[in-house]
């Protein structure tokens, strides 16, 4: 099951913070927990959701705005690339001074190579692969589920859209790559849910593309 909760970063900026729920154990995974961290556990609380791990798509502030208040309330690990160690460290990196005036810095994440696979401790089968994505952010990851055909993209790419590559560790030429390497190689029906907007297609995406 997949809920999304679109939250309100600032009174201009919302960002799509998703649970994904394993439907047998109701157990699974938080993406992208961008802010509004109260919101955020009184659904867990209410839907009985056991979130056993926080998935980071990439370092900007309004997708990590509220890890370190989540993690703080649930005791769970969170996990970004590898490259996000830069993000997660320097608020002039991860935006957030910019965004919500404020020197936000995560206090305890565990950081993955390409290709790792995270496993759902309860239901092994429950799994996602972290996709290296660079182009966006040098930390950008995807999230692959490839037994149900969907991934979790960030801010990589959107419906009719691609992410900016002006800020800090962006990269046009990088992220054109990614996209065409390692999202329009997945298979065409694969579903895509985005940091911000509504979920699109690879074959969709492949027939808007343009270099
Ligand atoms: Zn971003």
């Amino acid at each position: 099951m997949i809920l999304t909760l679109e939250v309100e970063v600032t009174d201009f900026l919302t960002e799509n913070t998703y649970f994904y729920i394993d439907d047998k154990t109701q157990h699974g995974f938080l993406i992208d927990p961008g802010a509004k961290a109260e919101k955020i556990l009184q659904i867990i609380e209410e839907k009985n959701f056991t979130v056993e791990k926080i998935l980071i798509t990439h370092g900007h502030i309004d997708h990590i705005g509220a890890v370190n208040e989540i993690q703080n309330a649930l005791k769970i690990p969170a996990f970004m690339h590898e490259n996000g160690k830069i993000y997660a460290e320097n608020p002039v990196k991860n935006l957030s001074p910019f965004i919500i005036e404020e020197n936000y810095k995560l206090n305890d994440v565990n950081f993955v190579s390409d290709g790792e696979i995270i496993f759902l401790e309860k239901n092994p089968n429950f799994k996602l692969k972290l996709i290296s994505s660079p182009g966006h952010t040098t930390d950008g990851a995807i999230f692959y589920d490839e037994k149900n055909n969907l991934a979790f993209v960030g801010d990589t790419i959107f419906k009719m859209g691609r992410g900016r590559t002006d800020f800090p560790g962006g990269d046009e030429k990088t992220l054109i790559e990614t996209i065409k390497t390692k999202i329009f190689t997945l298979p065409d029906e694969t579903v895509l849910f985005s940091g911000h907007g509504e979920p699109t297609t690879v074959k969709a995406e492949k027939k808007f593309f343009v270099e």
